[in-house]
């Protein structure tokens, strides 16, 4: 793992490799003025932080050179693929505010798909094999031998021609014959020795119904839906560059339009799975409440934690893009969640592990209404009100009664200033018959006010505080990584990522918020001074509210890049 390599990405002259291949484009004329890219998902799955990855790169090249980007469908798997999927796709690139300047579907092509295989077979250069799948793979053999040619390879033109129609014509059975491409069985890349074209599927699809029983494959259907929209810089991850040669084959042999395929290396991240497979699986054996569960690396995962898409965006920018597989910390994920939402989220106290602080010299039934700032960082944000009484809840963290050194909050005969509010000594404990602390028994000093002129006495520490009588309860989730190690692919011996999964991911406390807080709706970012950045989840009522916790306030990844 090296976090610095993706510097590397960036050319001295600013810019990333692929955008030096396109501004020589540019300077070429070799696509005229235009640049057309597109964000081609399998919708059999929601999207996760890699997709957002490749989303930014490739809307982010239509806006950097006003030119277009496609949202494509690739929907060639109807066994695995869905509406859910589908809607759920449009609505997270949205979020991370992009447009499409058109919507396709793979499945919108497959006429066009399918005369052009015609055209493949009369030229002689693509054959209906009916040896079965295991037979077709021992056939391919390895990459260091040449690989042996199939029975049914040299097929007639016309004979081809009509077991395809008959494959079209529902004549088959799912696996009875397959279409492939007739390319070289010789060839040291496994993927040109005579690529599957298409394969039966009696299955109905999300779009075309029944309409079909014979689906293209990815290689085949891909390249040429790119070629039909006219794209300019087909950009994708790095598995697919021995894939090229195929990409090229196919364009080539029917003569269409030739998109330059530019593959870039997947993002990876420590502490999580990318693969949609993996991810599926936690949802459906219940590892993880649903795709959005706020502990998942899916976009809508991220945006109910309440990160924010600016967040996700810088940090995609801050990745770059590299040529080579590594893996990133998500440290500097966090690491921009924070800097995002410390300039935009309001400030608020909240009690997470409470215990009760009386101020004994403070009368019984007073209230006053003191201001707080709701975000140092910008003053527009105004203030609000907050109500300060004599019972208090503080955090039982903030007081111990035997303290180390430098222990700067509450302890007996120490003093602290409650946050907005007065300095407080502490005189008293009161336990309970376990020894819990059950009150905690102090004097404040009226002169300390904060904001007064004459309050210039000094102490160490602040802590924070809500008032027992103003306070109002709240469901608080407190989520670390959903996985205990760094790269969970990587298990021993007959064990899966899921045996690493972090048994501790998410812990649920009930804790005291201020009132203000009630009016607020789902998404709403704040920080808990102190605490860290919360969101209010969907699961939240008109009378109870439910905090995520997006991002702790401590901040790792500076140490580590400082290092
Ligand atoms: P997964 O293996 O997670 O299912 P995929 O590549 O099969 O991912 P697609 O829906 O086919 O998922 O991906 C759509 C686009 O997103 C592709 O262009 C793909 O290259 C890109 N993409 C997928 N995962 C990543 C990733 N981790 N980093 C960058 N781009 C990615
Ligand atoms: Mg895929």
């Amino acid at each position: 793992m090296d976090i610095k390599d993706t510097e590397i990405s960036k050319h001295k002259s600013g810019l990333n490799f692929i955008e030096t291949i396109i501004e020589e484009d540019l300077l070429s004329g070799k696509n005229g003025d235009l640049v057309y890219t597109r964000f081609p998902p399998e919708p059999n799955g929601y999207l996760h932080i890699g997709h957002a990855k490749a989303i930014c790169l490739n809307f982010g090249l239509k806006e950097k050179y006003k030119g277009k980007c496609n949202l494509r469908f690739d929907d060639t798997n109807p066994t695995k693929e869905d509406v859910e999927y589908v809607d759920a796709i449009k609505e997270d690139i949205h979020w991370l505010g992009f447009d499409w300047d058109a919507e396709f579907y793979a499945s919108d092509y497959f006429e066009q798909l399918y005369d052009w295989a015609i055209e493949i077979i009369k030229q002689g250069k693509a054959y209906v094999d009916n040896s079965t799948q295991e037979q077709i793979s021992k056939m391919r053999g390895v990459p260091t031998e040449a690989g042996m040619e199939s029975p049914y390879r040299n097929r007639s033109i016309a004979e081809n021609i009509d077991l395809f129609q008959r494959m079209r014509n529902g004549e088959f059975p799912d696996g009875h014959c397959v279409l492939r491409a007739k390319i070289d069985m010789t060839s040291p890349n496994m993927h040109i020795r005579d690529p599957i074209m298409y394969r039966i599927l009696h299955t109905e699809h999300h779009r075309t119904g029944n309409k079909w029983c014979i689906y293209p494959m990815y290689d085949y259907a891909h390249g040429q839906s790119d070629a039909i929209e006219g794209i300019t810089h087909s950009i994708c991850t790095l598995e697919f560059e021995v894939h090229r040669p195929l990409y090229d084959w196919f364009c080539e042999t029917l003569k269409i339009h030739h998109p330059q395929q530019i593959e870039f290396a997947r993002l990876n991240l420590t502490y999580t799975v990318m693969s949609k497979r993996k991810l599926l699986q936690l949802v459906q054996e219940g590892y993880v409440s649903g795709w959005d569960d706020p502990r998942m690396p899916t976009i809508s995962g991220f945006r109910r934690r309440g990160y924010t898409p600016e967040s996700i965006r810088n940090f995609a920018e801050t990745v770059g893009v590299a040529k080579r597989d590594n893996i990133i910390d998500v440290s500097l994920l966090e690491f921009c969640v924070r800097a995002d939402l410390n300039k935009k989220a309001p400030r608020t106290m909240a009690v997470l592990n409470p215990v009760k602080l009386i101020i004994d010299n403070y009368p019984e039934g007073k209230e006053e209404v003191l201001e707080a700032v709701n975000n140092p960082e910008d003053a527009s944000m105004g203030c609000r009100k907050l109500t300060f009484t004599r019972e208090l809840w503080i955090e039982r963290d903030d007081f111990m009664e035997n303290p180390p050194k430098k222990f700067f909050r509450l302890y007996p005969g120490g003093e602290v200033r409650l946050k907005y509010a007065y300095i407080i000594r502490c005189d008293s404990i009161v336990k309970n018959p376990d020894g819990t602390i059950a009150e905690i028994h102090c004097t404040y000093f009226p002169e300390t006010k904060s904001g007064m002129a004459e309050s210039n006495r000094k102490v160490k520490g602040t802590i924070h505080w809500v008032s027992i009588n103003h306070a109002r309860t709240a469901e608080v989730r407190l989520f670390d990584r959903l996985f205990s190690v760094p790269n969970p692919d990587d298990t021993e011996e007959g064990k899966t990522f899921i045996d690493n999964l972090n048994p501790n991911s998410l812990q649920i406390k009930d804790a005291f918020i201020e009132p203000s807080l009630l009016s607020e709706k789902p998404l709403s970012n704040y920080q808990f001074e102190r605490l860290g950045y919360f969101c209010i989840d969907k699961d939240s009522t008109d009378t109870k509210l439910v905090f995520n916790r997006t991002v702790t306030l401590k901040d790792t990844w500076t140490k580590i890049n400082a290092m």
